[in-house]
């Protein structure tokens, strides 16, 4: 059971991509109520579910409190944007850093549709700062953003660093017509 039904846009951007594999770290940014978080447990087998399969990490971040899961270590009450949160990361990530980046986060609406846009943008951006600071190379980076005229800003900043940068919107999410989501494969900074 998935604690909100974001959990199948994840799911389906996994089936077809397999960005997420037994032994992978993880940082999920936005992660409250942990939804995506139990996906990339399960996936990275970070609770050891799978006693053959390699353990992976997971770490999601939130401004809010998130109930505790097994397998993940969360940091509630923070937010990705501020520039000491990376600190508080480091404290908890393995010493080689993430392999994969999540950010589901999403600012309070004010219905400006423009506004709402720009300020997502920026706050990918921050997620994109973290990145540069603990993604492996080969690594993967996946953020949601509300379409918008900063859209192709922000994608052509991740094609700077990574290899592949994918567009994709899941039937999942077919419902939110401005919601997208970059996939950006193969870091190769660093
Ligand atoms: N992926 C989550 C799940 O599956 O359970 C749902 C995420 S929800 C759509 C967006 C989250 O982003 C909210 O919980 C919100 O508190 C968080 N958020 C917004 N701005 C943030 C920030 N600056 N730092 C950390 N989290 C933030």
């Amino acid at each position: 059971n998935y604690r909100c039904r974001s959990a199948f846009k994840l799911l389906e951007i996994h089936e077809k991509y397999k960005i997420l594999q037994p032994g992978l770290r993880v940082i999920d940014c936005g992660a409250a109520p942990g939804a995506w978080s139990q996906v990339a447990v399960e996936k990275v087998n970070s609770d050891k579910a799978d006693l053959e399969a390699p353990v992976g990490f997971v770490v999601g971040v939130d401004l809010l409190q998130i109930t505790p899961l097994e397998g993940a270590q969360f940091l509630p009450n923070t937010d990705v944007t501020n520039s000491t949160t990376i600190n508080k990361l480091c404290d908890l990530l393995p010493l080689q850093g993430a392999d994969v980046i999540l950010s589901d986060m999403a600012p309070n609406a004010s219905g400006i549709k423009e506004m709402d846009h720009e300020k997502l943008i920026s706050m990918c951006m921050s997620v994109l700062d973290l990145a540069h600071k603990v993604l492996q190379p080969g690594g993967t980076f996946l953020c949601k953003y509300w379409d918008g005229w900063q859209a192709p800003l922000l994608k052509a900043q991740l094609a700077k660093c990574f290899q592949h940068v994918k567009t994709v919107k899941p039937q999942a999410s077919r419902q939110d017509s401005a919601e997208v989501f970059f996939l950006a494969l193969r870091y190769k900074i660093k």
